[in-house]
């Protein structure tokens, strides 16, 4: 079973293989027993994350029954909904309904909250068969219990934000925390976001902005989320270029930023990315679908002298940031609505 530190971590749910912590394991166990340290939530929603979502649509042709088997699948076999290609989760909200005596975590019987680690490592078992998912979008609706550790996260949702809003605002909110931690650290005047009318990607506009920056380039891939972006506000600049294609990106943004933040939610941004930022300047890799030896390779061919940071899903006060901004800024409320369904 291992000490408190490791039961803290989860290893004890860890089925195989032996001796990983639970997010790269293959399987864990998902039984709703609570064990004295953990919290089990009733399961309302899952949120997809939108790497793994596009997988997942890409891989079975757009056919949502397919999808949706193929999420009840990962389940089954994996204890949690880790996408096996990606690698990627999601969250979740539901409601508390077991706190074990030595829970640390602060919940009570009762809370509705969204967990903030990733359905990567969360126990899960669903009970519904998601019969009330047609497979075609993010959100989930969802019946089942999920397992939270003691070393884990949990936001209660608030009150004033419908709750797919709030799910919507959680799972991305590590991006606007990192893109205002870096403005702030390194004085980053310039930022570009590409995949700039996605909810990462205004959210990390906003935060810009409010964190100092004042050259603020969005790039996006369509003349429909052009004009959506520009008429948010968020961007001072809106380039239309495929992420996917780094003499395209560095074509569009032209002077390369001081602060690059990868918000796409295809593969093969990584290129685009390190062309579009300039020398000393840093890149926020947040996607999913970021290849680190691509990053890593790309820089060296390049010559490239950027710091390039992982987009840590964690950041202390990243939910309060997020759902600040989509609280005050309209233009982040115009661009994320649309994109959640209820
Ligand atoms: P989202 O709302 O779907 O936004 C993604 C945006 O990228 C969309 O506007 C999309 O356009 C655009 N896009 C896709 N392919 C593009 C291309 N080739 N060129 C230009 N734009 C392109 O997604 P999100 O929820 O913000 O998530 C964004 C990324 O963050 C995902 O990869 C997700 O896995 C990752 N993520 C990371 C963490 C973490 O902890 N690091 C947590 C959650 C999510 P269309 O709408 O036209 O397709």
């Amino acid at each position: 079973m291992g000490g408190t530190a490791e039961r803290a971590l989860g290893v004890h749910r860890v089925l195989e293989p032996a001796g990983v912590l639970p997010q790269a394991a293959l399987r864990l166990d998902p039984d709703p027993t609570v064990g004295p340290d953990e919290v089990r939530i009733a399961v309302q929603r899952l949120n997809l994350d939108a790497a793994s979502f596009r997988q997942l649509s890409e891989a079975h042709g757009g056919d949502g029954e397919a999808v949706r088997a193929a999420v009840l699948g990962i389940v089954e076999t994996r204890g949690k909904m880790q996408n096996p290609v990606t690698g990627s989760g999601g969250m979740l909200i539901g409601v508390v309904d077991a706190v074990g005596p030595e829970s640390p975590l602060g919940l009570s019987v009762g809370d509705k909250v969204a967990t903030l680690v990733s359905l990567s490592l969360t126990p899960l078992r669903l009970t519904d068969g998601l019969t009330g998912w047609d497979g075609r979008s993010e959100q989930v609706p969802a019946q089942g219990t999920a397992i939270l550790f003691a070393r884990s996260i949990a936001a209660v949702l608030p009150d004033d934000l419908p709750d797919a809003v709030s799910l919507a605002l959680l799972d991305v909110c590590g991006a606007p925390a990192a893109t205002a931690r870096v403005v702030e650290r390194t004085g980053a005047r310039s930022v570009v976001v590409l995949g700039a009318a996605g909810k990462s990607g205004s959210l990390s506009l906003a935060a810009a902005r409010t964190a100092g920056a004042r050259h603020l380039t969005g790039l996006v891939r369509t003349e429909a989320e052009a004009a959506a972006l520009t008429a948010s506000g968020l961007a001072d600049r809106v380039v239309v270029a495929d992420a996917t294609d780094p003499l395209a990106v560095a074509a569009a943004v032209g002077t390369p930023a001081d602060l690059t933040v990868v918000c796409v939610d295809a593969r093969g941004a990584e290129h685009g990315a390190i062309l579009a930022t300039a020398d000393g300047g840093t890149v926020v890799f947040f996607s999913m679908a970021t290849s680190f030896s691509a990053a890593a390779l790309g820089a060296e061919g390049m010559a490239a002298d950027v710091t390039m940071l992982v987009g840590n899903g964690y950041t202390p006060g990243h939910a309060a940031l997020a759902l600040d901004l989509y609280r005050t800024q309209p233009g982040v409320r115009s661009l994320i609505d649309p994109r959640v369904t209820e």
